[in-house]
């Protein structure tokens, strides 16, 4: 039989072990075992250090002003930095602590430190400081040796536990800024995650989506490739161990009514006992694809048509010229030359402007930065542009202290030429185009207006999209690649400068550029 004593400390020994191993809150373990501790040895204070990036730190204490707690700093230093318990060894303890106390005035004379030994690791150590004379009794150390012993099962649960919480904080961080959407399906086909991309890709925010079932959310409008997931599993996906990811393209009808071109892979993921646990899809946003592939499409039907034109005029030109059986006047042979030549410009200005599409998406479109005149230019190009139409009138209106900019003259030449290219295109009839410039706060204001037949305001947000092309029998009459203000607006935009249509249809287009006037050089 136990002494009563003994028997009242067991049972509050297992009392108090009991309500720290509940605990999986780090701080709190720590604390509770010092109260603990204390109680139990009639102590005053106590201290805890863990060991954290191989040296001992202070964790948590009671009893001791926040002041004093450095004073136990060369005491740590001192202790080893292993968590061998077969070496562990902390040395002059009771003498060392009762010499803190002392110097700290804390009036606490004797102490005691056990290292905290779970799973073969000395995962802490525990100091307890007594105020009145005299050292720890041996029963003291039995009872407290015993108590370490629950304590450190409780400090290594609570390490996982911050260290398993970490990792899953870490992990959902990674999930939820994960550039695809991410959806994960429990073994009961529920939603159980569902991350901010996904929530953007479906319209549905991802507290309406948990808990739901896979098919409340991805709701196909039209699958292009892979069976569904319910068609799939029917099938016999998965099997563990076998098979691969199952995967799923198509639109996707969002839920707030739209579709959106997606691409699914499914992963499924088992216990070790071969049982389904989750099915983890990632969402890829197949959008930007879809446009790239729209828009090679197009780039092939744009050049594949406009370089017909030109070639089948060449070819027919020469072969007529070439007949053996036919002697043509040298008027006849000067106008077909001429012809020859022009569409062979039109194919060298076509090869130009694809290029220059081409650079400037690898991002190598250079500009050679010099100061430019820009009313001396528009005055070259309005006379340029005259020789071309009998119909229209060309006007450069241009203040004749008009500034200089900084920037380059080929390619500002270039934009310009479009512009009024453009204007006399989609003018067939006539009428006044007019360059005109004014200096600004900020730098130049140029701006090309016609008369013609204007654009739709359906038609205004799009025109500097590349190879667009606004529909209506006049851009179907006039040859063109929908690349030309594409290009003006990327150079503008590498001057740092911005353009801008408005237009009334019937009665003309004006386009503004503003360009900054530049102190130093331009960024190229
Ligand atoms: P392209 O002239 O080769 O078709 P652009 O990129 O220069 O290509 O122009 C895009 C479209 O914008 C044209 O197809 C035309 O529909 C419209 N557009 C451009 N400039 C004018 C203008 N001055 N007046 C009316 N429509 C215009």
């Amino acid at each position: 039989m136990l002494p009563d004593f003994r028997v009242r400390q067991r049972d509050y020994l297992l009392e108090i072990s009991r309500a720290i191993t509940e605990e999986l809150e780090l701080p709190t373990v720590l604390k509770r075992i010092l109260q603990a501790a204390v109680e139990l040895t009639a102590g005053q204070a106590g201290l805890i250090a863990l060991r954290e990036g191989g040296r001992w730190r202070l964790r948590a204490y009671v009893g001791i002003p926040e002041q004093f707690i450095s004073a136990f700093d060369p005491l740590l230093a001192d202790i080893p930095d292993h968590d061998d318990p077969e070496r562990f060894e902390i040395p002059e303890v009771s003498r060392r602590l009762s010499r803190i106390g002392g110097i700290a005035s804390l009036g606490l004379l004797s102490g005691v430190g056990l290292p905290m030994v779970a799973r073969q690791e000395v995962v802490g150590l525990i100091f307890i400081l007594r105020g009145y004379g005299g050292q720890f009794s041996s029963n003291d150390r039995a009872l407290l040796s015993s108590f370490a012993v629950q304590a450190a099962i409780a400090v290594h649960n609570a390490m996982l536990y911050q260290q398993v919480s970490a990792e899953k904080r870490r992990l959902d961080a990674v999930l939820e800024a994960y550039a695809d959407g991410v959806l994960i399906i429990d073994s009961a086909g529920k939603i159980t995650r569902f991350n901010r991309a996904l929530s953007t890709i479906s319209a549905l925010p991802a507290a309406n989506a948990l808990g739901l079932n896979h098919d409340d959310v991805i709701r196909w409008a039209h699958r292009e490739k892979g069976p569904d997931l319910n068609a799939a599993m029917a099938d016999g996906w998965p099997l563990p161990g076998t098979t691969g990811p199952l995967y799923v393209e198509g639109d996707l009808l969002r839920h707030n009514g739209g579709i959106v071109p997606v691409g699914i892979s499914y992963a499924a993921v088992f216990d070790r006992e071969g049982r389904l646990v989750n099915i983890i899809a990632d969402v890829h946003d197949m959008t930007k694809i879809r446009e790239a592939e729209e828009l090679k499409s197009t780039f092939v039907s744009v050049v594949s048509h406009e370089l017909k034109t030109p070639v089948a005029l060449i070819k027919g030109y020469a072969e007529t010229l070439s007949r053996e059986d036919a002697s043509w006047d040298p008027a006849t042979v000067r106008d077909s030359l001429a012809v020859i030549v022009d569409e062979a410009d039109r194919l060298t200005e076509l090869i130009e402007s694809l290029l220059d599409a081409s650079r400037l998406q690898s991002g190598d479109l250079k500009l050679n930065i010099a100061d430019v005149a820009l009313d001396v230019l528009a005055g070259q190009l309005v006379e340029k542009f005259k020789t071309q139409t009998d119909k229209h009138t060309l006007v450069a209106d241009f203040a004749p202290d008009f500034p200089e900019i900084r920037g380059d003259e080929e390619r500002l030449r270039q934009v310009l030429s479009n512009l009024l290219s453009n204007a006399i295109k989609y003018a067939p009839n006539g009428g006044e185009i007019r360059v005109s410039g004014r200096s600004t706060a900020a730098g130049v204001e140029l701006r090309v207006s016609d008369q013609g037949a204007g654009i739709a305001a359906h038609d205004l947000p799009h025109v500097f999209e590349r190879f667009y092309r606004a529909e209506g029998d006049l851009t179907r009459r006039v040859k063109g690649t929908g690349l030309g203000l594409f290009l003006t607006r990327a150079i503008v935009r590498a001057h740092g400068g911005e353009i801008q249509v408005e237009s009334e249809p019937g009665k003309g287009a004006a386009f503004t550029i503003t360009l900054p006037r530049y102190n130093g050089e331009l960024a190229t």
